[in-house]
């Protein structure tokens, strides 16, 4: 079927751009996983929240680009940089049992991760399939959803 609108593809390189994210109950179990996954992730471009950042590279070593806090935006910059196609995997450990200040902040990552189509890994089990899919070594298309038609609905003024 041709379409007038065809879904928007995003291109994958073999590097990916990950963005590593975790609440405060979480981070001790990412910065463990981090430290298992640490050569496969050293290949790759790495960000991360304010406090997530700093703990990683004083953990690991690895170079993270660190953006804000979360609390103080920084998941609202990640989220931004997935829009721009600059960030294209996430890891985010949230907290399941508390909530969080910044609550609406980590809804709006999570949506735009949908709707853009990137891999997103929410806790230990998922990070470890998605990193041993033969994926992570091959280049991808991301096809992003054509929302075209709710954009275009009509709007009684
Ligand atoms: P942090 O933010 O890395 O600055 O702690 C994480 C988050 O709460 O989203």
């Amino acid at each position: 079927m041709i379409r007038e609108n065809p879904d928007e593809t995003y291109d994958m390189g073999v590097q990916k751009h990950i963005a590593l994210v975790a609440h405060d109950n979480r981070k001790k179990d990412l910065i463990n996983w981090i430290k298992e996954n640490q050569a496969v992730l050293a290949t790759h471009f790495l960000y991360g929240t304010g406090t997530t950042s700093k703990l990683i590279t004083q953990e690991t070593g690895l170079p993270v680009r660190a953006y804000k806090s979360g609390p103080l935006g920084g998941d609202q910059q990640i989220g931004a940089r997935i829009i721009e196609n600059e960030i294209n995997f996430l890891v985010f450990f949230w907290d399941p049992l508390e909530a969080q200040p910044h609550d609406p902040d980590v809804k709006a990552l999570l949506r735009i991760a949908v709707l853009y189509d990137i891999p997103v890994a929410m806790n230990v089990a998922s990070a470890d399939y998605m990193f041993h899919s033969k994926l992570m070594n091959q280049k991808y298309k991301r096809v992003v959803i054509d929302y075209s038609s709710r954009l275009q609905r009509k709007i009684n003024v």
